[in-house]
């Protein structure tokens, strides 16, 4: 890392599944990975066959113990599926694809939470035994599942949204009440206030970020917080990368582009990287009052995050 400054400074950052794993994997190349607290996304956790599942805090652990099914972004690379397959056998739906050695991550969550543990100790206990040094805390240990409200009236659990229904582009509303009455895990208010560089990764804004903003205190600290806080666009020339973003952006009023990104963040971020292809939406962001750094952020070619990560602690440095 070129900057010096930003070189030994905590960084925190809240996260997603795939499109944050994959920046947190070039950031923690950028720095060393224990300076790096990553804030999960529990908004999408929920019970499949018995097992209580956390997809964005395990997408984030397998990524950064460089186990992850890097095709599909999620999962373990190698796993097989024949538990969800013998179930599917015995007349059960399958549609969450749980392979086996995942399946054995969710077991292990499920008897600990039986054991009175906490989803934070767990993550913890987690992340270690897969050998990874960077400090995963989820957002919350209350549940606080994101709901997504669809033009027929029907309101559905993320996953069914999402997993289940194939995401269909008829979102009327995201209810985020489960978040907004859930109290954010012991640690997670402290790191933003003791952070010195604050990250929003480049995750979904209204279904991964949006539900950890939602969390009583978590804007007042970001707002409070001393340290700059700097956010990554997820859309790319007017798309996601991959995902509904673009059709929960919608569903909430949004415009789908880096710019109507940077307008939801504009409350708490004080800097935006947004994507090259964008380049020319950068002088309405900075009419937001955002600091504007223009990168490639397509993390799928090799060396892409970890200069993206370079340029969003340059551009905090810049901003402190
Ligand atoms: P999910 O819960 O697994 O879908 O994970 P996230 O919320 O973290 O990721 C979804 C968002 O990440 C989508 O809006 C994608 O557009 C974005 N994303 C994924 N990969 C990349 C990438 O390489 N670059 C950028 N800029 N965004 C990405």
């Amino acid at each position: 890392m070129s900057n010096a400054a930003s070189e030994h400074a905590p960084v925190v950052a809240l996260a997603g599944g795939v499109g944050a794993a994959r920046f947190l994997r070039g950031l923690t190349e950028v720095i060393a990975p224990e300076e790096v607290t990553a804030i999960v996304n529990t908004g999408d956790d929920r019970e499949f066959y018995g097992v209580w599942v956390s997809p964005d805090v395990d997408i984030v652990t397998y990524t950064l113990a460089d186990r992850v099914d890097s095709e599909r972004g999620y999962g373990l690379r190698g796993d097989s599926f024949q538990v969800v397959e013998a179930l599917g056998a015995l007349g059960h739906e399958t549609w969450f694809r749980l392979g086996d050695r995942d399946f054995a991550t969710c077991q292990h969550r499920s008897l600990r939470l039986r054991e009175g543990l906490g989803l934070a100790a767990i993550a913890d206990e987690l992340r270690r035994a897969f050998g990874v040094t960077t400090r995963i805390l989820p957002m919350s240990e209350s549940p606080c599942p994101t709901r997504v409200a669809l033009h027929d009236g029907s309101v559905v659990h993320f996953e069914d949204y999402m997993v289940r229904d194939g995401a269909p582009d008829t979102v009327e509303r995201v209810d985020l009440s489960a978040a907004e009455a859930a109290t954010p895990s012991k640690g997670v208010l402290e790191a933003i206030e003791n952070a010195d560089t604050l990250i929003l990764c480049p995750s979904n804004p209204v279904v991964s970020i949006g539900p950890i903003l939602a969390l009583p205190g978590v804007r007042a600290a970001l707002s409070a917080a001393r340290a700059p806080v700097v956010a990554i666009s997820p859309i790319v020339a007017g798309a996601p990368v991959k995902g509904p973003a673009d059709r929960l952006l919608r569903g909430v009023g949004a415009e789908v582009s880096a710019r109507g990104v940077a307008t939801l963040y504009r409350d708490v971020a004080d800097g935006f990287v947004l994507d090259q292809h964008d380049a020319e939406q950068s002088k309405d962001i900075e009419a937001l009052g955002l600091a504007t750094r223009v990168t490639d952020t397509l993390m799928k070619k090799p060396g892409i995050a970890a200069s993206l990560a370079r340029h969003v602690l340059e551009l905090a440095a810049g901003l402190r």
